[in-house]
């Protein structure tokens, strides 16, 4: 799929106020400083559709995107800033918890995990609240660029590995991506594709 269309919409901290239009929507969420502001603007072609974290774990917003006209990409807020608050991670939780219970056009979370790391608990935890919730996601791996194939392959393997040993028999699609290379972006924006076209055939 080709970005033609890229805009704004609304950003929120209500749920109830997020757009009407009955359009497929995927979100967009991982730790803070994971690389997904700049994946959002590599996908949608832009240099600064989503904020690059100045601060981290600051901004707790429902942001709406729209593309092509016909489905919204959806920037949630980053989770697991170490000098965050526990009220902030509270009201987070609860933000988080109502978005994905009341958007019924959800179609995928794309939950994106930076690929140097080991798997982290925070990430693991959220993903197995999603799959107990009836969720459908996929993992990003994000960065790269920052490691050589070899490295890549093994820490991809290691991590659905990590998620076999958990509650998960069937591990989610992936995707290996680079914001500085735009690896992995035009997989992941036929994999939209794909999903779209089955939504618009259901709907
Ligand atoms: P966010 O907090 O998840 O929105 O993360 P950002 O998109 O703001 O990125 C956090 C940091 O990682 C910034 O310094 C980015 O330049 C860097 N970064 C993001 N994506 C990539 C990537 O694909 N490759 C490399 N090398 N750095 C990246």
């Amino acid at each position: 799929m080709r970005v033609a269309q890229a805009e704004f919409v609304i950003s929120n901290t209500d749920v109830a106020k997020c757009p009407r239009d009955p359009f497929p929507e995927y979100a967009f969420i991982g730790r803070s400083n994971v690389g997904k502001s700049s994946l959002i603007n590599t996908l949608a072609g832009r240099k600064s559709l989503a904020k690059t974290s100045g601060r981290p774990g600051k901004t707790q917003l429902i942001n709406h995107f729209k593309i092509n006209k016909n489905w919204f990409l959806v920037d949630l807020p980053g989770y697991g800033y170490a000098r965050t608050s526990k009220t902030t991670k509270k009201a987070f939780q609860k933000l988080i918890t109502r978005y994905f219970e009341q958007r019924k056009q959800l179609v995928s979370a794309f939950v994106l995990v930076d690929i140097r790391h080991a798997p982290q608990n925070i990430d693991l935890e959220f993903m197995e609240w999603l799959g107990t919730n009836y969720i459908p996601f996929a993992i990003i791996f994000t960065k790269a660029d920052k490691l050589k194939p070899n490295a890549i392959n093994r820490n991809v393997t290691d991590y659905l590995a990590k998620m076999r040993e958990g509650l998960w028999e069937e591990v989610p699609p992936h995707f290996v991506t680079s914001s500085l290379h735009k690896t992995g972006v035009e997989e992941v924006l036929y994999y939209i594709d794909q999903l779209n076209q089955e939504f618009k055939a259901a709907n």
